[in-house]
């Protein structure tokens, strides 16, 4: 079977979503095709869920732009769709000097990003809001709040279906050829097919590198290679021991081991950093060790056995252990000189913050003139 349409977006994830929902509503006819059995069965529904403010991220960097800009779009559709959020505010901590200067530099650049908001706390103005907490200074981010990721690409879903946009489970991308005009794209699953498109925006998450490899006519030096970092979570059986999200000065491959609250009040911990070879979702219980010295620096009563291994999330990386942190890519034909393609690589954290402002970028990359 052969079918001829506009766009073909790559990947069922929250920012796959958001790409389709926000060229559908340009009036161009989407398909979004999704290789597994449902929308978010990737990295969108294994993270976090924090709506980020814009901190950590270099500034000028898209990360920081596209979180700072995609976070007030993000609580503006959730107010305006219903989908359920809560802005509990977050505290960044410091339990020595060292973090403390961290928190010092974090300050000005998060300012510099446009988050206009942050404030200094001495230790017992923190301790006025989290009287467990321990630590001589913190960062309160009062935007920062939690989101249910799954509601809201249900209601992305909605919208861009409510376009017209038809979404394909169970229809892997296996192949794609440059034709010159558009792409023949080649479709796996139970009903292998043919489809051809003008435009193609590759969303695969994990599998963005390995996507965008098999696009014939891609030049190889455009396709970054993939690093997978996985983050663990453990949950706490107990009453949450915090009202605000708690946090440590960042580490270089994530944000640390910080204490995040589920809308239903239930505290979790992590993600923790772990660089590993093939994706496996299974957390060892052993690495709690690790969670017990960390939480214990910024709350000494953690109890303990009071930790279970809860859930696991890979981040897409496109920059190795020793190298510094990538920005988010967005690939446009300006950058790898292929009309009508876009790959999207390395939307770690912040993406989920940052789906809608993302979205938007594709738009505009392919109305530029060098896209068509
Ligand atoms: C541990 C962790 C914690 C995080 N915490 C936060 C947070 O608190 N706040 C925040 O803003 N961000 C957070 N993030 C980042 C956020 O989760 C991601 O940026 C976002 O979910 C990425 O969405 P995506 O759509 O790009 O990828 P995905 O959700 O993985 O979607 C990609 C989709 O592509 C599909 N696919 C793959 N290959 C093919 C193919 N060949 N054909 C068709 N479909 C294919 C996959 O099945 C998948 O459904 C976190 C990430 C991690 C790993």
């Amino acid at each position: 079977m052969s079918v001829d349409i506009e766009c073909v977006v790559v990947g069922a994830g929250v920012v796959g979503l958001a790409v389709a929902r926000a060229l559908a509503r340009t009036g161009r006819e989407v398909i979004l095709v999704e290789a597994g059995e449902g929308i978010g069965v990737g990295i969108s529904s294994r993270n976090s869920e924090v709506i980020h403010a814009g901190i950590y991220y270099p500034n000028g960097s898209l990360k920081a732009q596209l979180c700072v800009e995609g976070r007030q779009r993000l609580y503006a559709f959730c107010d305006e769709r219903g989908v359920d959020y809560q802005r509990l505010g977050k505290l960044i901590v410091a339990t020595d000097d060292h973090q403390r200067h961290a928190l010092q530099v974090l300050l000005e650049q998060g300012r510099r990003n446009g988050v206009d908001d942050l404030q200094w706390l001495d230790a017992g103005q923190a301790r006025a809001l989290e009287p467990a907490l321990s630590c001589i200074a913190a960062l309160w981010s009062p935007s920062t709040g939690i989101i249910d990721s799954h509601a809201l690409m249900l209601a992305l879903q909605a919208d861009t279906e409510a376009c017209g946009t038809s979404i394909a489970f169970h229809t892997p991308l296996e192949s794609a050829r440059c034709t010159g005009h558009g792409f023949e794209l080649h479709m796996g699953g139970a009903q292998p097919m043919t489809l051809s498109c003008r435009q193609l925006i590759n969303c695969a998450g994990l599998s963005a590198p390995e996507v965008a490899s098999r696009i014939e006519g891609l030049p190889a030096q455009h396709v970054p290679k993939a690093w997978l970092c996985k983050g663990s979570y453990f949950s706490f059986s107990g009453r949450a021991p915090f009202r605000h999200l708690v946090y440590p000065a960042p580490e270089s491959a994530g944000l640390g081991v910080h204490m995040t609250l589920d809308l239903g009040g239930q505290a979790r911990f992590g993600p923790d950093v772990e660089w590993v070879e093939q994706v496996d979702y299974r957390v060892d219980p052993r690495r709690s060790d690790s969670f017990y010295q960390a939480i214990r620096r910024y709350w000494p009563a953690l109890p303990d056995d009071s930790l279970q291994p809860a859930y696991s999330g890979i981040r897409p990386k496109i920059s190795g252990p020793s190298e510094p942190a990538a920005d988010f890519v967005i690939s446009g034909p300006d950058v790898h000189g292929v009309p009508g393609l876009v790959n999207l690589f390395g939307i770690e954290s912040p993406g989920l913050t940052s789906c809608l402002a993302l979205a938007d970028r594709v738009v505009q990359i392919l109305a530029a003139p060098h896209s068509l």
